[in-house]
C-alpha cells in the first residue's frame, strides 16, 4: 500500500505540478472530465508506449490498429450496447440527485448532514429506470433519429469489425491479436474519484483471436502476462495488486470467464483491468447483423470457424492514477518534510533537472550548454535557476524527476557535476561530458 491516504492530496499535487487540471476550469469545470498538463501528458505517453511495446512490438502475434471513434450505429446493436449497456438510475424527487440503484448502499445524499439516499423524511426516491451510458450525436446536418451515431463506449468493437482486414493484410494466422489505444466515452451516472471514473477516458485494449478449445489456456496466459506488465514494466508493488474472479452471477452476457486485476487505490481495492473470455459472441453477432462472413479459414483449406476472443481491457487513466498513487510518499527530513513522486525513471515525465548552483561564475552558461546537450540527445530535462537549491530539489521531488544535476564551483575546476538521486538522496560526482550516458545506463535498468 502506498503512503497516499487521500485522493485530495493527489488532486492538489497533480494540479500544482501540472499533471492534471479540471476541464474548462475557468467556467467552473465540466463534470468528471479532466485535462492533462505538461507533466501529465508525458507520463501518459510513457505508459501508453510501455503498453504498446509489451503488447505489439515485443510480440509477433499482435497487430496494432486505430479504429475511428464514430462507427456504424448497427455495430452497437450487434454488440448489445443499444439494448444492454445500461445502469439502473434512481432519482430523488425532492433533491433531484441521481444514484445508481445497484450502489445505493454506501451512497450519500447531497443534503447536510449527509444521510443515505431517501433517508430524510422529506426525500422520496423514484422507481429505478434503466439509463443507457452511450453518448449520442448526429451525423450530417439533420438532427433526426435516423442520423443518430454514438461515441464509442469501448475500443473493442473497432477491432472485431476489422478482424478479417487485419488477419489478411498482416498475413496472421489464428491465434493472433489486435491491439488498440484510444478514447472511449461513457455517460456514467455516478462518476468521480478524480480520474478513476470519468465520462471521457482512454482505453488500452487487446482482442486475441483463438481456436475454440484453446481459449482457457490463452486466458491464463494473458491473465498472467498482464499482471507481469503492471509489476515488472510499470514497477508497481506486487502487494498492491490482486486478481478478482467474477462469480457466475457477475459475468457479462458475452463472457464465459472474467478476472479483474485490482489495485489498492486510496479509495480501496478497485478494478484496473479486465481479462475476459468473450467466446465467439462478438464475431458471431457481427456476422448476423452485417450479413458478412466473420469466419477464419485455416491455411491450406483446413477448417472454417469463428474464433473465440480473449480480451485484455485496461484504462490508461486508471493506470496513470495507479502509477501516481503507488509513487506518492512523504518523508520526514528532520527540519521539514518532503513529498515525493517516486515514479519509475522509465515512466517519469522529466528524467533530469539541471541547476546552476548560483547565478554567477559562468555556472548558468555551463548548465545551459548541458541542458542543450540533453535536448539534442532527446532526454527530457528541465532547467531551473530559481530559488535555493533545497527548494529546487523539493520541487523536482514532487514532480517525480528521478535525478537533479547541479553545476557548481567544482565544475569550473574539474569538469564534474553533482548527480542527486531522488529516492536515495545519494549524490555522486560525474563528468559533465558523460552525464547523459550515466543516466541512460540507469534508465535502462
Ligand atoms: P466498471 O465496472 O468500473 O464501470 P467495466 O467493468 O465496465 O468498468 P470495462 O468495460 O471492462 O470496464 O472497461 C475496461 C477498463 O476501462 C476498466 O478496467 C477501466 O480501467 C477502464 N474504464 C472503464 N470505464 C471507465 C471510466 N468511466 N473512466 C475511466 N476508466 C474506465
Amino acid at each position: 500500500m502506498s503512503q497516499l491516504d487521500s485522493m485530495d492530496k493527489l488532486v492538489s499535487l497533480t494540479k500544482r505540478r501540472g499533471y492534471v487540471f479540471q476541464s474548462s476550469e475557468i467556467y467552473g469545470g465540466t463534470g468528471s472530465v479532466w485535462d492533462y498538463g505538461p507533466l501529465g501528458i508525458e507520463l501518459k505517453r510513457n505508459i501508453k508506449e510501455a503498453w504498446w511495446s509489451a503488447m505489439v512490438h515485443q510480440r509477433d502475434d499482435v497487430e496494432g490498429i486505430e479504429a475511428a471513434i464514430l462507427m456504424h450505429p448497427r455495430v452497437w446493436e450487434a454488440s448489445g450496447h443499444v439494448d444492454g449497456f445500461t445502469d439502473p438510475l434512481v432519482e430523488c424527487k425532492v433533491c433531484k440527485k441521481r444514484f445508481r440503484a445497484d450502489e445505493l448502499e454506501g451512497a450519500r445524499c447531497g443534503r447536510k448532514p449527509s444521510k443515505a439516499p431517501g433517508a430524510f423524511k422529506a426525500c422520496e426516491l423514484g422507481e429505478p429506470r434503466l439509463f443507457n451510458l452511450m453518448f449520442k450525436t448526429f451525423m450530417g446536418p439533420v438532427e433526426e433519429a435516423a442520423a443518430t451515431v454514438y461515441l464509442r463506449p469501448e475500443t473493442a468493437q473497432g477491432s472485431y469489425v476489422n478482424f478479417l482486414n487485419v488477419q489478411t493484410t498482416a498475413r496472421q494466422k489464428v491465434p493472433f491479436g489486435v491491439a488498440q489505444i484510444g478514447k472511449a466515452f461513457r455517460n456514467e451516472i455516478t462518476p468521480g474519484n478524480f480520474i478513476f471514473r470519468t465520462r471521457e477516458f482512454e482505453q488500452a485494449e487487446m482482442q486475441f483471436f483463438v481456436t475454440p478449445g484453446t481459449d482457457e489456456e490463452w486466458f491464463e496466459h494473458w491473465r498472467d502476462a498482464r499482471m507481469d506488465f503492471h509489476t515488472g514494466t510499470l514497477g508497481i508493488r506486487a502487494e498492491s495488486l490482486r486478481f478478482s474472479e467474477h462469480g457466475p452471477d457477475e459475468l457479462a452476457h458475452y463472457a464465459k470467464r472474467a478476472v479483474d486485476i485490482q489495485y489498492e487505490f486510496p479509495i480501496g481495492w478497485k478494478e484496473l483491468e479486465g481479462i475476459h473470455n468473450r467466446t465467439d459472441f462478438d464475431l458471431d453477432r457481427h456476422q448476423q447483423y452485417s450479413g458478412k462472413k466473420m469466419r477464419y479459414v485455416e491455411p491450406g483449406g483446413g477448417g472454417r470457424y469463428i474464433p473465440y476472443v480473449v480480451e485484455t481491457a485496461a484504462g490508461v487513466d486508471r493506470m496513470l492514477l495507479m502509477v501516481l498513487s503507488d509513487a506518492y510518499y512523504e518523508q520526514d527530513m528532520g527540519r521539514d518534510r518532503r513529498t515525493v513522486l517516486g515514479i519509475h525513471p522509465r515512466l517519469a515525465p522529466v528524467k533530469a533537472a539541471i541547476f546552476p548552483l548560483v547565478r554567477k561564475d559562468g555556472l548558468p552558461e555551463i548548465a545551459t550548454r548541458l541542458h542543450d546537450a540533453f535536448k539534442a540527445a532527446a532526454v527530457p530535462s528541465f532547467y531551473d535557476a530559481a530559488g535555493s537549491i533545497g527548494r529546487r530539489y523539493r520541487r523536482q521531488d514532487e514532480a517525480g524527476t528521478p535525478w537533479c544535476v547541479t553545476v557548481d564551483g567544482r565544475t569550473n575546476e574539474d569538469g564534474t557535476v553533482t548527480v542527486r538521486d531522488r529516492d536515495t538522496l545519494e549524490q555522486v560526482r560525474v563528468n559533465a561530458d558523460g552525464v547523459i550516458d550515466y543516466l541512460r545506463e540507469r534508465l535502462a535498468r
